[in-house]
């Protein structure tokens, strides 16, 4: 009977060992099933543990209770173990006996113990992974982190989860200035309000994790994609319910993960969000950009600019051409603007394809003395051939506002190349900022009184500002062509009282003026009633290479 018993006992053993060391075949039922069969083999009548992290927390009774078997009718205790553990947590495991209790004998009170052994050993095992858990995927404040969303990433590539999953990667505008103005601790509480809000949209499928500061990633079903935007793109969130809400926004970078997408790593995925993420966080003029293979395009071939254009400035790949400035009166040249091409193993890049990327690194400010330097050594051999000359303007990056010894370097290369001011016209666009403004002021003025002319392009993008026009020197307004009527246009239609509006506007003031992207004969006329002399633009001619433009400054006039 006793070896029977015996028997019996060591299975049930055996079986919860293997059930609470085998993680693959763990499952918390199938531990409370054990428990309660060996409950059942002492005729114990209550199996209870208990985990507190630390004494106080004990005391308070703050801690977690597992009842693993309860017939109803438990009375006494019979025996109890506690372990505190090196970290100072205390574990503790009781059992109860019923009022028809017969007393374990000694050996069957050792193998009582030593299940509440095991039980114990195995909650603070587990309690342990909890905790490193909570460490390792959260940070200090409770927010998921990212390495939480790398682990998602991954779970979910094993799952072959990832296919139709949205990769989001945000990050909050102007939350500085939410702070200022609702105070820190407010402001924090903001955050993790709007983060909830998102947490709670995409569930448990998905995760929304915070990599630091207001940057965040967050993976889940594509389904609920054009939602979660909409929650960027603002929501309005309150510190607490009686506090003034604010509205959150956010600038994100997707990647929506294709059927047919391999997955390679988490720094696949990362990157693409994080390249997408920073072209809307800093000025592509969208606040949501898709990863797509334009952006791809996009970042390559600024990568491949980045790369070739020291090399392309020493080989003097960067060539000027010129644009006739046309006076509609008489169809002489007037005037020309040097615009830059780049030649470039056989062909010729447009600015549109190089500028913005120069513009990023800064590059442009050599790429524009560069410029300058190359009209003036054109402009010198024109006056040494006894050519016929005009002024002609060379374009400078707004970039160079904040350069202080940018009015010396330009003097500096007009004088190098021997040729009169009055030759050369700057041409800057609008500003935004007041610092620009200022720096503008000064810049223009200071050229004004060097005896080189100025001229503000682009008139009519952007800001437009009346105080630009009238509180800072200019000599000559190029007027975009957004601001020239098209044959469209009727006389009286918003265009052309805009554009009427404009130039006498510039008149009155003592402006030369210059309608740019002149197209078709009827916009000329328009040019001429309004008593706007020089015209540029495709009518006339594409900006040249410097051979056919001398050619035409010397030929025949335009037929106007
Ligand atoms: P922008 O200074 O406003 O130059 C005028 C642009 O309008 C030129 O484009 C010119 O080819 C184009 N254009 C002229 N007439 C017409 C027309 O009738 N119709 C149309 N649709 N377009 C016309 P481009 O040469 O491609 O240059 C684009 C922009 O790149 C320039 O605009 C300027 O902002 C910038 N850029 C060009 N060269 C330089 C440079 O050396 N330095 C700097 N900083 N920017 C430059
Ligand atoms: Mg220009
Ligand atoms: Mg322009």
């Amino acid at each position: 009977m006793k070896s029977k018993k015996t028997e019996d006992f060591s299975m049930l053993f055996e079986q919860l060992i293997s059930q609470i060391t085998d993680p693959d075949y763990f499952n918390r039922q199938n531990v409370t099933d054990t428990v309660a069969e060996i409950c059942k083999y002492f005729g114990i009548a209550k199996a209870m543990t208990e985990f507190y992290v630390s004494v106080v927390n004990e005391r308070n009774g703050d801690g977690e209770v597992i009842v693993g078997y309860d017939n109803g009718k438990a009375k006494d205790i019979i025996h109890r173990r506690r372990i505190i553990t090196k970290a100072s947590a205390i574990i503790q495991g009781t059992l109860y006996a019923d009022e028809d209790y017969e007393p374990l004998d000694e050996e069957d009170m050792r193998r009582a113990d030593m299940v509440l052994r095991a039980m114990l050993s195995y909650i603070s095992r587990n309690r342990l992974q909890n905790t490193i858990e909570t460490f390792a995927f959260h940070d200090d404040t409770g927010y998921r982190n990212l390495r939480y969303f790398m682990r998602s990433l991954l779970r979910m590539s094993e799952q072959g989860k990832l296919a139709g999953c949205a990769a989001v990667r945000f990050n909050l505008k102007h939350f500085s200035l939410v702070n200022k103005d609702m105070g820190r601790i407010n402001g924090d509480i903001i955050m993790k309000n709007f983060y909830d809000m998102l947490a709670g949209y995409v569930g448990h499928w998905g995760c929304v994790c915070r990599m630091g500061g207001d940057n965040f990633v967050a993976v889940f079903r594509g389904s609920l994609l054009d939602g979660f935007l909409d929650m960027l793109r603002g929501t309005p969130v309150s510190a607490d319910d009686e506090n003034k809400r604010v509205m959150i926004t956010a600038t994100a970078g997707v990647f929506v993960i294709p059927d047919d997408f391999e997955y390679r790593s988490n720094d696949d995925i990362m990157g693409k969000i994080s390249a997408a993420a920073e072209i809307a966080k800093t000025g592509s003029g969208e606040d949501i950009v898709y990863y797509d293979t334009m952006l791809v395009r996009r970042k390559e071939k600024s990568i491949l600019v980045q790369s070739l254009f020291s090399q392309a400035i020493s080989e003097r790949e960067f060539r000027a051409f010129y644009q006739p400035k046309v006076d509609v009166e008489t169809g002489m040249v007037v005037g020309a603007e040097a615009l830059c091409r780049w030649y470039h193993e056989g062909t010729y890049v447009m600015p549109a394809d190089f500028i913005p990327v120069l513009e990023q690194t800064g590059d442009i400010c050599i790429l524009d003395f560069y410029m300058l330097d190359t009209v003036c050594r054109d402009m010198r051999r024109w006056i040494d051939e006894g050519r016929r000359i005009v002024r002609v303007s060379v374009n400078l990056s707004r970039k160079h506002l904040m350069n202080i010894d940018l009015l010396s370097t330009i003097i500096e290369i007009i004088d190098r190349n021997d040729v009169p001011h009055e030759y050369i016209e700057i041409e800057l666009t609008e500003t935004t900022s007041f610092i620009e403004f200022d720096n503008l002021k000064r810049i223009v003025s200071s050229l004004q009184q060097a005896g080189i002319s100025t001229s503000v392009d682009d008139f009519g993008i952007g800001y437009s500002s009346l105080n630009l026009i009238r509180e800072i020197p200019w000599d000559v307004l190029k007027v975009d062509r957004c601001f020239l009527p098209t044959d469209a246009d009727s006389a009286d239609s918003v265009t052309s009282l805009m554009f009427r509006h404009v130039i006498s506007m510039a008149r009155d003031l003592g402006l030369e003026c210059i309608a740019e992207g002149v197209e078709t004969i009827d916009q000329v006329n328009i040019l001429r009633e309004n008593d706007c002399r020089i015209a540029q633009g495709f009518l006339f001619d594409r900006p040249l290479p410097v051979e056919e433009f001398e050619t035409k400054l010397e030929g025949t006039p335009y037929t106007v």
